[in-house]
Parts: C-alpha cells; structure tokens; sequence
C-alpha cells in the first residue's frame, strides 16, 4: 500500500502546525486518508460468494484469458466505506459557502430536483415520437417564453449546452447574418474588451474572426473612445460581458449598442452574469442583437466539474432567422419540432448538438423560475447584489478595491493590501482552506493584479456572509502581523496540501500500474 502520510507532506511543515498535522495513520481527525481502490484489499478477498463457473467447452479458439482480470479484491464492507468517504471529499454547495466569482454558485433548491426526477421527465428519451412528448415540447416552449420575456428579446435558441456553446451559437449566427448581407469576406474583425470572459475571444476565433482587444478605463468599464476608435467596416461585433467580469455595470452600453449598429456590426452580449440584472434590466432595450444565458448559473441546477450546463441564447429579430436547428413550433395538432432545413421558413446556420437541448436542466430552470414568480425572481437578483455590496464594505477597508463604487453580483479585490508583506493571493487562499472556506475567484479577471473575485450569491445567509468576513479579517491580521509561514505552509489540514497543479495538467498519471509492475 501506498505510504499516505508522504503525499500530504509535500510542503514542509515547520513548528508547533507540524506537531498538530502529522499523524501515523495519515488521517486525520475523522478524515480518513483514502488509498485507491486498488490498493486496498487482499489477495482472494470477495464481497460474493458465487461457484465457480464449469467451462465445458472452449468457444473462444485458444483466446481465453490467460492472466488475472486484476479487480481489487474487496469484501462488501471495504467498498462502502471507501465509496462513502470518497464522497465526502467532494466539496460542493450542499456542503458550504463557495463565493466562487463569475461561476453563481448558488442553492439548488430540491423541488427542482425532484420535478427533473418525476418518471414522466426523468425517462424520456429524445427519439421518441414528438406526439409522446407533448409535454416535454410544452416545457421547453414555456422555458423559453420566460427567458424572452426576461430579456425582452424576439427568438431564442435552446439547444447550446453550455455559456461557452452558448457563444459559439450567438457568434456563428452573427456569421451568418453577415454572410446574408454579402460581407463574410470584409466583416472579420471582432472587438472584445479586455475584462471579457476568455471564452469570448476564444469563440471569436474559433468561428474565424480575428480579436481586437479593447482597453478598459479607469473605472474597470469599456474604454467608449478608444472602442469608438477600433470600428469600421471590417467589423463583425462586438463580444462584451455586461455586467463585465470585475462585476461592474458597463455604463455606456446604450452608446456601445448604437455605434456598433452604425458600424455596421451586432452586439453579442456574455450573459452568464444575468444573475445580477434578472427582472430589473431587459437586454433587448440595451440594444443587445443576442445573448446567452447561463441555466446552471442564473436558474440554479447543479453544476460545476464539468457539467451539467445549458445555454441559451435570446436573439433579436435581425439575427432570429439564423438560429439554429431544431426548434419547437406550434403546429396544428399540438407542438412540433423543426429538425431539418427543409422544414424551416427561416435560414437556420445549421444544428450545435444531437437533439433538443439539455432537458434535465431546462425541468430544473422552468421550476425554479415558476417557484419564485417574477416577483421572486427581482427578489433573488437583488439580493445577489445587496450581498456583494455587504462584503465590499465590510472588506474594502481591510483589503483593497480597485474600482470605487457599487458593485453588481460579484465584488473584485485586488491584492495591493498584501504589497510588500511576502504573502501571496494565492497563499491567502491557501489559508481560507484550512478555515473552512472555498477560496474564490483568484487571478482573474486579468485586468487587475492578482485578482480576487468574489460571488456570494442569493442563497448565503447573513451569518454565513458574517462568518466569512470575521475569517478574512482575521486572517488579513495574521498577514499584517508578519507571520508569512503561516501562509506559506496553508493548507495544513487538508488531505493534500499544495499540488502540482501544472505537473497535473500537464503530465496527467490516468492509470493505476500495479507496484510489481512499475520497475
Ligand atoms: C461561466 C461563464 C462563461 C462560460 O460558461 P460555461 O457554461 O462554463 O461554458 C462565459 N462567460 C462568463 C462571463 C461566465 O461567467
């Protein structure tokens, strides 16, 4: 078996912390240090008791495996409690305050979980015929008529998985739209500014745009002279994230939206951030030609390694024509799918995905917008913000802003209260581990020095939110006080301490070799 109290020494530990963490077992407290599965066990051990299998005749001409299958030999027990503790290693939402910036992370209340669960959602499969799954049509339909009432938009394309596909969609509509015109030849610039998400200029380029990057001002908003300064008429659109990732509001969208329609070029707006602006603000009166909307962020759903996502994207009438395959229609005998060219009156660019669109999150976003109402919508938006502007003026005194003023969903630090002390933003984080939070946002957005980007949410509660500030002051005093190996050594009371993490994307180790084997 693996030596488990070597890997959570990687960093060296000096002092009394060093007395506190080591222990013999490797666990600590009643976090069990966790081997891999296949390091556990023993020779001959099972979890059945089955008789052997009489093989009377070999069918498989001299092909029947010759070795060991090589199953780690576990009793019943064994796998219980490995499977439970590997568990409770994840931590989620459901397990404490995650004030990840620009991600919403935010309760998923549990009707919606079990609405998406009821047999009638939970089993249906996409290739059944349309006339079985009425309702199913009938949800999306009704999803997407909130989502455009919220934004105040004509069409809407439901099918992208994700804020980044999301993207992809908006862009390629764009593309589209301006090879309609006759101008995919000349039209191949696109304007993003510097605080965008970097899926935005990614997307861009993908689609086979070049980026031009626009500056930010003094105030962390959209440079409005030096983006006039960038059009022409090589210009496809603009990609801005409102509100932008230093969880500002982009001020002069309005003048944004009119000189990038006198240009010529359509307005994409990132609306992964609608959190901030859901039942107060309609982008479809900014000016906005299309937008996508994070379901996983804004209409809770769990989300976050990877998935589950969806990400629609509300359009405006100039760029509805090209949104894509397939759609829900009314037809004459209930609702119907459009799934082919052939079948469209409008000049869809093509299909993103295989079916309809994510169905378990689309149950889980149509519920959490019924359960709150309109009315509880503004509520969550609002109070997304008020907790942002609690932290801000709790903290803003202590650790340093660097754009004055009221933030939206997301307040954004900036680590010139840790100048010239040796402690790091990513050493601060360390230590918020070993308190009991999940660090937030580090290092991004770029625009600021080593940024910390943090996104409380609707969901938190004061005391939580109170919790959190005491622990960040608490700890801003320990950097104050000169004790930088305190920050050094952090974490000390996790299961790992400081990873490789480059060495880990880099050089990923995705397969167990057995010990034997190794040398
Ligand atoms: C989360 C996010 C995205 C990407 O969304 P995914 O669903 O992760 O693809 C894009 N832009 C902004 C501003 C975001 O916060």
């Amino acid at each position: 078996m693996a030596d488990l109290s070597q890997g959570r020494s990687n960093v060296p530990v000096g002092g009394s912390q060093a007395a506190q963490t080591q222990t013999i077992s490797g666990s600590k407290g009643l976090d069990f240090a966790e081997p891999l599965i296949f390091e556990m066990g023993s020779e001959g051990r099972f979890g059945v008791d089955l008789a052997d299998v009489e093989v009377s005749n070999d069918r498989l001409n001299g092909q029947r495996r010759a070795d060991k299958i090589g199953l780690p030999n576990l009793s019943e027990p064994q796998v219980v409690r490995h499977y439970t503790r590997l568990s409770q290693k994840n931590y989620g939402i459901d397990s404490g305050f995650y004030p990840l910036g620009s991600c919403t992370m935010k309760h998923n209340p549990r009707v919606n979980e079990k609405l998406a669960r009821l047999p009638g959602l939970g089993d249906l499969h996409p290739m059944q015929p349309t006339s079985s799954v009425q309702g199913a049509l009938e949800l999306i339909d009704s999803l997407a008529d909130w989502l455009k009432t919220l934004c105040g938009m004509p069409a809407i394309a439901m099918s992208p998985a994700a804020g980044a596909h999301g993207e992809l969609c908006g862009m390629m509509a764009i593309k589209a739209a301006i090879e309609a015109r006759g101008e995919g030849e000349t039209r191949k610039r696109v304007l993003v500014p510097e605080s965008a998400h970097g899926t935005n200029p990614a997307t861009a380029a993908a689609c086979g745009f070049s980026v031009d990057s626009i500056p930010a001002n003094a105030l962390g908003r959209v440079d409005l002279d030096a983006f006039k300064a960038k059009l022409g008429d090589d210009v496809a659109g603009i990609m801005l994230t409102n509100p932008n990732t230093c969880g500002l509001f982009e001020s002069d969208i309005i003048d944004i939206a009119d000189a990038i329609h006198e240009a010529g070029g359509y307005f994409y707006c990132d609306g992964a951030n609608f959190n901030a602006i859901m039942g107060r603000i309609r982008p479809g009166d900014l000016g906005i030609d299309c937008m996508h909307l994070n379901l996983h962020k804004t209409f809770s759903t769990p989300h976050g390694g990877g998935g589950p996502g969806a990400g629609p994207v509300v359009l405006s009438e100039a760029l509805a024509p090209f949104a894509p395959l397939p759609y829900v229609v009314h037809g004459d005998d209930g609702f119907d799918l459009i799934e082919h060219m052939s079948d469209s009156d409008a000049k869809p660019f093509g299909r993103l995905k295989g079916f309809h669109g994510q169905m378990g999150v689309f149950v889980r976003s149509l519920s959490f917008i019924l359960s709150h109402g309109a009315d509880g919508l503004l509520q969550a938006s609002s109070d997304a913000v008020l907790g942002a502007n609690y932290l801000r003026c709790q903290l803003q005194d202590d650790m340093s802003v660097p754009f004055d003023g009221m933030c939206m969903h997301e307040v954004l630090f900036d680590d010139t209260f840790l100048n010239d002390t040796g402690v790091t933003t990513l050493d601060f984080a360390k230590a918020m581990i070993d308190e009991g939070f999940h660090p937030m946002t580090m290092y991004f957005p770029l625009v600021v020095h080593g940024a910390l980007l943090m996104e409380p949410t609707e969901s938190e509660s004061k005391e939580t939110l109170d919790l959190y500030i005491k622990t960040l002051k608490g700890l801003i005093k320990k950097v104050k006080s000169g004790d930088v190996q305190f920050f050094k050594n952090a974490p000390v009371l996790t299961p790992r301490r400081r990873l490789d993490e480059t060495a880990a994307a880099r050089k990923p180790v995705l397969r167990w070799t057995p010990p034997s084997d190794e040398d």
